[in-house]
């Protein structure tokens, strides 16, 4: 099954962006995923291509329309989960991103200015997603970061060889420490175990160090399984 992305977007023209190159554009371009960037700017009511206005109430900035952003939404949506880039959002979690991986459909809602209006999140049902606990410019960028992860996970993207199941996040713990050649490098050595060529040993060391640095730097991850 293949994922086809549909972006809401006043710059269309940022995608695919970052997206296109290594495996996520080496998947783009094999077809296993698919992207449509739509310039919601398209949908405006008037010449200028107005897509915000003044908040309610009062305040700072500027807020995107519900009228302009719902007909933008209704004449592109084509199934499955409509998502809002938000740092108001639950956060993106590698556990959701498999779950993104699984769909066929996703429509993305990328916010700029201070955001869109709350009727439109009401209307269509949306799920608000997070990339982080700071402030972007736009939804772009988090889309894109969102897509990254979602993309790598498609069957075929990382090919054979590679594999996930030892990656950070994956079963709550970070990745063990990594090491390649030469053996010694400014007086630093690889660590013995790993030259032993006893990969019951070597997988031993592995869990044992991806527990320390997950206890050390993220004790949260592992309070999730307590
Ligand atoms: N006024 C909003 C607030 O305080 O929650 C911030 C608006 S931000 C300047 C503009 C747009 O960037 C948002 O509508 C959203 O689409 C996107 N954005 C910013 N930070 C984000 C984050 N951490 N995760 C996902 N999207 C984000």
């Amino acid at each position: 099954m293949s994922l086809h992305a549909t972006i809401l977007t006043i710059f269309p023209e940022i995608f695919p962006g970052f997206l296109g190159v290594s495996l996520t554009g080496k998947a783009l371009k094999e077809g296993l995923w698919s992207l449509n960037a739509v310039n919601i700017r398209d949908y405006a009511f008037d010449k200028h291509g107005s897509v915000d206005d003044t908040p309610c109430g009062g305040g700072a900035g500027m807020i995107m329309r519900p009228d302009v952003l719902g007909a933008a939404i209704e004449d592109n949506y084509h199934g499955g989960k409509i998502i809002y880039m938000s740092p108001k959002g639950k956060p993106l979690t590698q556990a959701k991103v498999h779950a993104l991986s699984e769909e066929s459909e996703l429509t993305i809602i990328c916010g700029r200015f201070e955001g869109i209006d709350e009727r439109v999140i009401e209307e269509y049902n949306i799920e608000e997603i997070s990339i982080g606990d700071y402030v972007l410019t736009g939804g772009e960028q988090a889309a894109m970061i969102m897509l990254d992860a979602v993309v790598r996970l498609l069957p075929g993207v990382l090919g054979n060889a590679a594999s996930t199941e030892n990656e950070s996040f994956e079963a709550d713990l970070l990745e063990y420490p990594q090491y390649t050649r030469p053996i010694e490098w400014k007086g630093r050595q690889v660590p013995e175990i790993l030259l032993s060529g006893h990969h019951e040993n070597v997988a031993k060391w592995q869990k044992q160090q991806a527990l320390q640095i997950t206890k050390q730097r993220r004790p949260d991850l592992l309070e999730k399984n307590t």
